[in-house]
């Protein structure tokens, strides 16, 4: 071989190798970058851990700290609150009531035709509208009369029949924290879920909004004032009398239940005919060191404007599950560059909806085109590769399955407080099996729970895990479509036709 022909031929192989190199150099670094992006989830599984032990020290927390919020006027983070509904609808009710289901993202009008058999609920008319975002944040005239002529224009719409001079009752369903001074009057505590009417807070809300009737020339009178928990629980023990629980699971999160007055220790002297009185929770705002904390959750909440509040809620509810997970995907962009460069989409809080994430993570298609589709319009991340959308809906999992497993603990923490868990019977020896269990319903509702299949299982699993078998085929968890607005025109119907208050405080 002559000179020239071997050095071509060293060139070349020293080309080569130099190729080769840079090959399994970027193969080295894209591995470890894969394995940084591997690591961001393991950390977000290993935190969010919700092992049946686990579950059950939260039920058991739930549980104290129900006790406590009974015991005394802030003794706990949860509240607690009185409602003064100390009677649930019997079924007797007649007649053509109305509510108004304020609480979330959207506001609804409803009308209820009752026909004075249990069970029967005639006919029933439903208005959705979203709330206008500045409305969110205005002037609460502004937002009670918007209210009170959405309610004119769907009276306007209803059939001749109902344009009597006969005043109307209305129930209204407030689904913010509200100290009741009696079943149709309380004062706004705080908001939550996004509201933020300062000139409202410290309020009385039905009077409010019985003047904005007043102004529109309504003939309408505010007869309840109630959440939607109690709305729910209303309308569930309605349908079925063995209904002693409501939980909301939507934009928020939040249970109501039923209470022996003497059980409610920091109103003394508290006296009701039936004996009990639905209590309003507001678990959105539970807080025990043993719920599974990440560093997405500390930061979310440090940067929301109620941080340190609403704690259970933030991890459990509608409005914030889209949230976490949109946060640990940009943890994971910025590890590696496996989605590309971070888009400004991504960066922004609140970009990715529940809803959305629910769908990428109930994509079944092999290719996962629906997570390609989301994360390419919403988050402005295209071409992202199957492995890595992979990874996303382990994501959506991890924080769906912590959030129904926590709810599913809660709603045992509130059957444990009222001696429905079956674990009464435990200490005298005898087995879970011997105890004679009632059969106890709870009512549901809220989109995320209704609408996201994966959500419902995981929650339902939970709840079998931590009750066993054999007391959780006693315990049923019961859907009550619009509980929130027909219970509260149950109530309306209820406490209208009442002549005299039954709830005494001495
Ligand atoms: P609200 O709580 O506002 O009264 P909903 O009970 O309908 O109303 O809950 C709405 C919330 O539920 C939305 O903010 C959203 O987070 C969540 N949601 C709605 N639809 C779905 C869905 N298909 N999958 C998952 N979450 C959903
Ligand atoms: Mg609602």
């Amino acid at each position: 071989m002559g000179k020239v022909a071997l050095g071509v031929a060293l060139g070349v192989a020293v080309t080569t190798c130099a190729v080769a190199a840079v090959v399994v150099g970027r193969r080295v670094r894209s591995r470890r970058k894969w394995k940084r992006v591997v690591g961001v989830l393991k950390e977000l599984e290993e935190s969010c851990e919700t092992t049946v032990g686990r579950l059950r020290q939260v039920v058991d927390a739930m549980a104290v700290e129900m006790h406590a919020g009974l015991a005394s006027e802030g003794g706990s983070k949860l509240k607690m609150l009185l409602t003064f509904v100390d009677n649930l609808p019997s079924g007797s009710e007649k007649g053509t009531y109305y509510a108004l289901d304020l609480g979330g993202t959207n506001f609804r009008v409803l009308r209820v035709e009752l026909g004075g058999q249990r069970s029967s609920v005639l006919d029933q008319d439903v208005e959705r509208q979203p709330i206008p975002q500045q409305l969110m944040s205005g002037r609460s005239e502004d937002l009670l009369d918007f209210i009170a002529s959405s309610l004119q224009q769907f009276d306007e719409n209803a059939n001749d029949f109902e344009k009597s001079s006969i005043r109307k009752e209305l129930g209204f369903t407030f689904s913010f924290p509200v100290k009741q001074t009696s079943v149709s009057s309380g004062i706004l505590i705080k908001w939550t879920k996004g509201f933020a009417i300062k000139d409202m807070v410290g309020e009385e809300v039905a009077g409010a909004l019985q003047q904005a009737l007043d102004r529109k020339g309504l003939n309408m009178r505010v007869a309840v004032l109630v959440n939607d928990t109690v709305g729910t629980l209303a309308l569930g023990h309605y349908h079925d009398a063995d209904t002693v629980a409501a939980v909301i699971i939507g934009t928020g999160t939040n249970a109501c239940y039923w209470e022996r007055t003497d059980a409610i220790i920091k109103c003394q002297g508290l006296l009701t005919t039936s004996g009990g009185m639905v209590v309003n929770m507001e678990w959105g705002n539970f807080w025990s060191s043993h719920l599974p904390r990440t560093s997405y959750d500390i930061e979310l909440d440090a940067e929301s404007p109620n941080s340190n509040d609403q704690g259970f809620e933030k991890m459990i509810s509608g409005m914030y599950l889209g949230e976490i997970v949109r946060r640990v995907i940009l943890k994971m962009s910025q590890e590696s560059d496996i989605f590309g460069p971070v888009s400004s989409s991504l960066s922004m809080p609140f970009s990715l909806r529940t809803p959305l994430m629910a769908m990428m993570h109930e994509d079944d298609s092999p290719e996962l085109t629906e997570v390609a589709r989301i994360l390419k319009n919403v988050l402005e991340i295209p071409d992202v590769p199957l492995k890595a959308r992979k990874l996303v809906v382990k994501v959506c999992d991890v924080v769906t399955r912590r959030a129904a497993r926590l709810a599913a603990a809660g709603i045992v923490g509130i059957l444990k407080k009222i001696g429905r868990d079956g674990s009464s019977g435990i200490t005298g020896g005898r087995s879970r099996s011997d105890i004679k269990m009632r059969r106890t319903v709870v009512a549901v509702e809220g989109s995320l729970y209704t609408q996201y299949t994966m959500f419902r299982e995981y929650l339902h699993e939970a709840l079998h895990e931590i009750l066993g078998e054999d007391i959780a085929q006693h315990v049923i968890l019961k859907v009550t479509e619009d509980g929130s607005g027909i219970g509260a025109a149950l109530l309306a119907a209820s406490y209208s036709s009442k002549s005299v208050d039954n709830v005494q405080l001495l």
